[in-house]
């Protein structure tokens, strides 16, 4: 998806003699945009022409058309001028890049006048914007809890680093980064819309990332100053070559990127892009969607801002402990308070979107409505910033420091808005009555104009005793009075026809004409006043954006502070202890997205223990089904919110510092990016080996199944042996291949670990418990009972077992599977019949299952209340 400004389309190969000169104007425009959808303001539409209307036409579905007179070979489709944001979103978000043209002020005094056909004098028409995917600010294009940015790479003397740009909110970012590798997880870890690359770097290698790639001229340093800074190097490079493309695509200043951010990737945890999608971060590896990940289990933010920093933090997990520490304190604090968390989200879910806000002014994007949003929200941060004040932690205090400053705003907004603003300024009605003496003297006499038209209907009634008779208003002709046909006779000599109308006529009177002139250059000039009053505000708005800014970012942070206060609250979180370590102990862990998932069936906690000095490896087997896969997730996710200054699902937690989570999940398709399961499995894998270091987690989940048995084993087993001897990452391997516990025997730190099923009366009870030592069998082709395999083939299926299980190997040493008549044993002998038939009961199963001697009688008593309920539903 690689565009570069290229040669204009057949569109230009018509004679120009054939044009009219609105086409010729339309195709000067179409030269500076090549590459993007053009929508030319013609009217109350916005119209596309050529090819630009045939993929418009398919892509939204609306009828293509063609221009007549003339131009009959033009295909042409267009949109209201009105409706065209929603358009702009739908063509964005099918990739498309879309360059809008609006008629501006004045006309084009040399164009038109010789064509016949068209107007007298030609309108003026500019290019205002290119909306593309990653430069958004329509909030029809944006979510509110998803930030939208565009990424460009700078390259400098052989240095590279990478710029993010947020237009909506302005934020803009930068890191310096080592090599090619930590250029891409940057990326991925900064999600853009779209990517701006220098000349001469190769697109291909951001193919994985698929977003839309814009390639530019190499752009080496910025012309000018952000805010403070002025980086140099790679990192003024991205940020130059980012800028450039803003200033392409929005072709006017960019007032709220005013500030840089310049971060280090090596402060944060890395989780590389498989990990962070087999975690299920912000979505699900399944359909995509926001249910049933982290972020949906544990998101209670009060405003967008704060539910764009909480997919921040938790995708940029942080490394420094004193940091880490000071959100856990802030947390604490406020878990323990729980009226005033209260009355923090109610202060905070008044706060409308302040940063997207003031960007969409400061960028002349925003309306009337724009800025009362704003001054409602600004009228909440003094009650928060009350509310802040008793208390102590680090955070909070200097969150408090990052509000100051906006009063004269808050109250210049709140007295000059009307308590209802209109959508548009052209609507009338902007400003607060009792602001602007004008603005009122104006209002009055448009008012007063009304009434006095009332009398003047009233009297003229009386005089020429029509009861009918109105005074009404049109454009073209103003005020005037409509006398229906069987009056006529009525109407007085000073009365001067105007229009005759179907069934009567309208007239004008000088005293009529008298009043509409004062009534409506009132109006007038009213609009212009309150034109200029909106521009003062939004002047107001720019002026202190940096403030803005600051203060948004504290409601965002306050927010998720709380946030993370509100689930331990509710979830039963502990505060995890953090140090420089090499353990990673978790007492009664438990799944935070799992646990929320059971409904009434309790989640079992359990424990883990890995340390780099005796127990680095674990490996886990355990049947189907068993939990393995939730053990494992749970423990990355656990130091994933630890890291991110979340509290954690645990009785206790004690994270000693990771500097990656790596998750690899074997048998994952990819088929979308060209490759094959066991492909994506061995890079990813590869990638592992060659990234994780010692203070890593690594979590490896069926690696090597993609592949035939020995080959998967193998590969299993020399994957564990290297992250062992050479690595010392701490490492949780789940699999199926019960032979990898013999690691234990000859590698000191490995430890093997099963998940407990019990076996019972012909069935099998799964008790999600994590226990040392090593599995029984793994009740595959039960689990494939269950799913509904014929029962042919799970016969046929148990005899094979059967074969490879009494180890029956031809001469080159594979299992003679073929061979038949070996009878296979009953199923309870092969494997265990996961759900036997119906009796025993279910719960006589869960009876017999119990060990007693493990319960407390509050879970005993539990137990008793859950059959209870069971047997009542
Ligand atoms: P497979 O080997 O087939 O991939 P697995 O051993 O990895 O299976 P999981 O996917 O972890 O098993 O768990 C299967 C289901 O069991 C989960 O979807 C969940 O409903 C339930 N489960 C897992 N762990 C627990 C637990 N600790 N407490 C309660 N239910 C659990």
């Amino acid at each position: 998806m690689v565009h570069q400004p290229g040669q204009l389309s057949g569109a230009a190969k018509l004679p120009a003699g054939q044009l009219t000169p609105m086409m010729r104007q339309y195709l000067e425009v179409k030269a500076q945009v090549p590459d993007a959808i053009l929508l030319f303001r013609l009217g109350d539409f916005y119209e596309m022409f050529f090819e630009d209307a045939v993929e418009a036409a398919r892509l939204l579905d609306i009828t293509l058309t063609s221009r007549s007179k003339g131009e009959d070979r033009v295909p042409m489709c267009g949109v209201p001028f009105h409706a065209a944001k929603g358009y702009v979103a739908r063509l964005v978000g099918a990739g498309r890049r879309v360059a809008i043209c609006d008629q501006v002020e004045g006309v084009n005094p040399d164009a038109g006048a010789s064509h016949s056909n068209s107007h007298s004098k030609m309108m003026r028409r500019e290019l205002t914007r290119v909306v593309t995917p990653g430069m958004a600010v329509d909030d029809e294009l944006l979510s509110p809890h998803a930030s939208r940015r565009v990424a460009a790479v700078g390259r400098l003397d052989g240095s590279l680093a990478v710029a993010f740009l947020d237009l909506s909110t302005g934020q803009l970012k930068a890191a310096a980064v080592a090599n090619e590798r930590q250029l891409l997880d940057e990326l991925w870890r900064g999600a853009p819309s779209e990517l701006v690359l220098p000349e001469g770097v190769a697109a291909a290698l951001f193919a994985a990332l698929e977003v839309p790639v814009q390639v530019r001229p190499a752009v080496q340093a910025l012309d000018a100053a952000v805010g403070e800074a002025r980086p140099s190097g790679a990192v003024g490079a991205a940020c130059a070559q980012l800028l450039a493309y803003a200033r392409e695509t929005q072709r006017q200043a960019l007032p709220h990127v005013d500030r840089l951010e310049v971060y280090a990737p090596q402060d944060l945890l890395l989780l590389d892009e498989s990990t962070r999608r087999n975690l299920e971060i912000t979505r699900t590896l399944r359909d995509g969607e926001t249910k049933g990940s982290l972020l949906w289990a544990i998101d209670r933010t009060a405003t967008a801002m704060g539910g764009r920093l909480l997919v921040e933090w938790l995708l940029s997990p942080l490394l420094d402990l004193s940091r880490i520490a000071e959100r856990h304190d802030a947390v604490g604090e406020l878990l323990g308070q729980a009226v005033l968390r209260q009355d923090l989200k109610g202060a905070l879910s008044g706060v409308r979107d302040l940063e997207r806000l003031a960007g969409k002014l400061a960028l002349g994007q925003g309306g009337p409505r724009d800025l009362a949003s704003l001054s409602q929200s600004l009228l909440r941060l003094p009650e928060l910033y009350g509310l802040l004040a008793p208390l102590r932690s680090g955070r909070f205090v200097a969150l408090r420091e990052q509000f100051g400053g906006l009063e004269g705003l808050s109250a210049l907004l709140a007295g000059a808005l009307a308590d209802e603003v209109p959508l548009a300024v052209k609507d009338g009605g902007l400003a607060r009555p009792g602001h602007s003496p004008a603005i009122d003297e104006l209002r009055a006499l448009a008012r007063d104009g009304k009434s006095i038209l009332a009398a003047l209907e009233a009297q003229e009634r009386k005089a020429t005793g029509i009861s009918s008779l109105k005074i009404r208003y049109n454009r073209v002709f103003g005020y005037f009075i409509e006398v229906t046909a069987a009056n006529l006779s009525l109407v007085p000599d000073h009365y001067v026809r105007r229009q005759t109308i179907a069934g009567g006529e309208r007239f004008v009177t000088e005293e009529l004409k008298l009043h509409e002139e004062k009534i409506l250059t009132a109006e007038e000039r009213l609009l212009a006043l309150e034109a200029a009053l909106f521009e003062a505000l939004r002047a107001a708005v720019v002026r202190e954006l940096s403030r803005l800014r600051s203060a948004a970012a504290a409601v965002a942070e306050i927010d998720v502070l709380c946030c993370f206060a509100q689930v331990a609250n509710d979830h039963g979180y502990v505060r995890p202890t953090l140090d420089e370590s090499d353990v990673l102990e978790i007492r009664d862990g438990r799944h935070p997205v799992v646990e929320r998932m059971l409904g009434r069936e309790p989640f079992v906690p359990n424990d883990l223990l890995l340390d780099r000095q005796q127990r680095q490896v674990l490996i886990l087997t355990g049947p189907n089904m068993a939990g393995k896969s939730t053990v494992l997730r749970q423990a990355a996710l656990i130091v994933l919110l630890a890291q991110a200054g979340s509290f954690v699902p645990a009785r206790s937690a004690r994270v000693g510092r990771c500097d990656r989570i790596f998750t690899r999940v074997g048998a994952s398709d990819n088929l979308s990016r060209g490759q094959s399961t066991f492909m994506v499995e061995m890079s990813e894998t590869a990638q592992i080996l060659s990234s994780a270091t010692a203070r890593s987690l690594v979590v490896l989940d069926e690696i090597g199944r993609g592949t035939s048995t020995f080959d998967g084993l193998s590969i299993a087993w020399a994957v564990a042996e290297d992250l062992h001897d050479r690595i010392g990452a701490r490492t949780l391997f789940a699999t199926h291949y019960h032979e990898l516990q013999d690691l234990c025997r000859d590698r000191p730190r490995v430890r093997s670990a099963s998940m407990l099923a019990r076996e019972v009366d012909g069935g099998v009870v799964f008790l999600r418990k994590v226990a040392e030592g090593v599995a029984g069998r793994s009740f595959g082709i039960e689990v494939a009972r269950l799913a509904g395999l014929p029962e042919g083939v799970l016969r046929r299926a148990r005899e094979i077992l059967l074969n490879l299980e009494s180890g029956e190997l031809d001469e080159a040493g594979h299992p003679t599977l073929a061979k038949v008549g070996r009878k296979a044993r009953p199923a309870p002998a092969a494997q265990l019949t996961l759900f036997a038939p119906v009796t025993p009961s279910p719960i006589e199963i869960e009876i017999r299952a119990q060990e007693i001697g493990a319960l407390t009688p509050l879970q005993a008593l539990n137990l008793i209340a859950g059959w209870q309920e069971k047997l009542k539903a």
